[in-house]
């Protein structure tokens, strides 16, 4: 058998980081099982679906590093198997129109809510007489149809996460809604749990691999690839992802898109790696780093864990410097790139660039802190607080001019660091100024705060654009 899983998206909004995990417990499962990983775009929803989501979603997946082995189905396209399905269960007794209006419905979810009862469809019309059904649509009666879900119906498979699982009928909210309202005998648009299965069937999935939220459906749609005599897949589901709080991370927490993340700063790698981790319990004595390819050597549902999966920023925050770090000076500069060049700034040669990158390769934990870092290199900023005090200490100035002085004499190009090493031993021996304040003065001068990267370095990039003397003097 080989394994075929597959992402099921639906194109109503930009890809969810939830979604996003599910697709890497897919992907790594069906590499692990040398299977395949397909793409199913659910966009039956006309209102709400939308191109520019499906956009978003694939390109967010092939960002992310998740390539798909098929062309990706295009559920809308199936419209006439869904019907199909719809017909044979209503051929076989096994789904009726129903009839019941919204009001109707309304008036009986209201008066269960009045007796702390859950809300259920109470099947009033699965057994009308066919004098009751020519009565209803000589009143002009719209109708939805329900698939029949007996009381004691017993549903129980083995969850590949969660282990045994069963359900009854009775917690299944009553007969389903297969397809939406329609008028006279037409078949209304097929709805979710349906669709799915006659997809999933079609496409010959044989493990499903969701979300938490999908454990009632999946229940449900076990009874319809029974009704319909379909053969049923493997289930797993997945934790649901949790914000510090424990509560499902949504929306309120600030981010919850790939592109929030990938417009923070975090790269691709780092991402696919912990999304892995969300909910997947590292082998021991594996990295917690790793790429998705060589997860997919060791993946397995059986350690997937049951509990909620909390999202955890400094895991990520350390991932990504980790991966940054790694980067060579080529990579990190072709990320860097973008962000400077989006910032106004014009660049000097490559080579400068790719220094100035190393340099402050070692202090980034964010690409966008990229930006904040390499500022200094570009544009003039103010002193802040800490440099101001240190460029007002007794002696600090005196350092500067003197500098400044030297390097008039003897002007420095930035290429041989060892130059700006000799000249600040020599002024400290030749006026006695402590070379600790002549070096924290400069820093304060050329960067114009006490933290930062290496100072030489630092300035050698400046003298190399010829920024380094107009900013001592400045600060004179
Ligand atoms: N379109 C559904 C969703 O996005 C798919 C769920 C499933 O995998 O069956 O939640």
């Amino acid at each position: 058998m080989t394994v075929r899983v597959r992402l099921a998206p639906s194109p109503t909004g930009t890809l969810h980081i939830g979604t996003a995990r599910t697709a890497v417990f897919n992907w790594l499962f069906a590499r692990n099982q040398e299977g395949k990983f397909l793409i199913r775009i659910e966009d039956t929803d006309k209102e709400r679906s939308k191109p520019e989501f499906t956009k978003n979603i694939l390109q967010g997946l092939e960002w992310l590093g998740i390539e798909w082995d098929e062309p990706p189905y295009i559920q809308s396209q199936s419209i006439t198997a869904h019907r199909e399905a719809i017909q044979q269960l209503l051929d076989s007794g096994l789904a009726y129109r129903c009839y019941t209006s919204e009001q109707e419905l309304e008036a009986l979810r209201t008066k269960q809510k009045e007796t702390g009862q859950a809300p259920k469809y109470d099947n009033r019309h699965r057994a009308l007489s066919n004098e009751q059904i020519a009565d209803f649509q000589a009143q002009g009666r719209s109708s939805v149809i329900r698939f029949r879900i007996e009381n004691n119906a017993l549903i129980t498979w083995n969850d590949l996460v969660r282990g045994p699982m069963s359900w009854t009928g009775s917690d299944l909210g009553g007969d389903m809604v297969i397809a939406r309202r329609a008028l006279n005998n037409e078949i209304g648009d097929p709805l979710y749990n349906l669709v799915v299965v006659v997809d999933d069937a079609q496409m010959d999935i044989t493990h499903v691999i969701r979300g938490e939220d999908h454990i009632a459906n999946t229940a449900k749609q076990i009874l319809l690839y029974e009704a319909l005599g379909l053969k049923k897949p493997e289930f797993a589901h997945t934790p649901l992802i949790l914000n510090s709080e424990g509560r499902k991370l949504s929306k309120r927490d600030g981010v919850t898109s790939i592109n929030d993340f990938k417009r923070m700063g975090y790269t691709s790698n780092a991402m696919a790696n912990y999304m892995t981790m969300l909910g997947w319990s590292v082998p021991d004595g594996m990295s917690e780093k790793f790429t998705l390819e060589e997860a997919s050597k060791v993946f397995n549902l059986e350690k997937v864990n049951k509990a909620g999966a909390k999202f955890d920023w400094d895991k990520l925050n350390w991932l990504n410097s980790q991966v940054i770090h790694s980067w060579s000076a080529e990579k990190l500069l072709e990320n860097l790139k973008p962000l400077w060049i989006n910032s106004g700034w014009s660049l000097p040669e490559d080579q400068w660039c790719k220094d100035l990158s190393n340099l402050i390769s070692s202090s980034l934990v964010l690409l966008q802190d990229g930006i904040s870092q390499a500022k200094p290199f570009f544009e003039e900023i103010k002193p802040n607080d800490d440099a101001l005090k240190q460029l007002s200490l007794p002696g600090a100035k005196e350092a500067l001019k003197n500098l400044l002085l030297e390097l008039e004499k003897n002007p420095w190009d930035g290429i041989e660091i060892n130059k700006a090493n000799d000249l600040i031993t020599s002024i400290s021996k030749d006026y006695s100024i402590k070379k600790g304040l002549i070096m924290k003065t400069l820093r304060a001068a050329l960067l114009r705060e006490m933290q930062g990267p290496d100072l030489l370095t630092s300035w050698s990039l400046l003298a190399r654009i010829g920024k380094d003397r107009h900013r001592i003097r400045g600060c004179i």
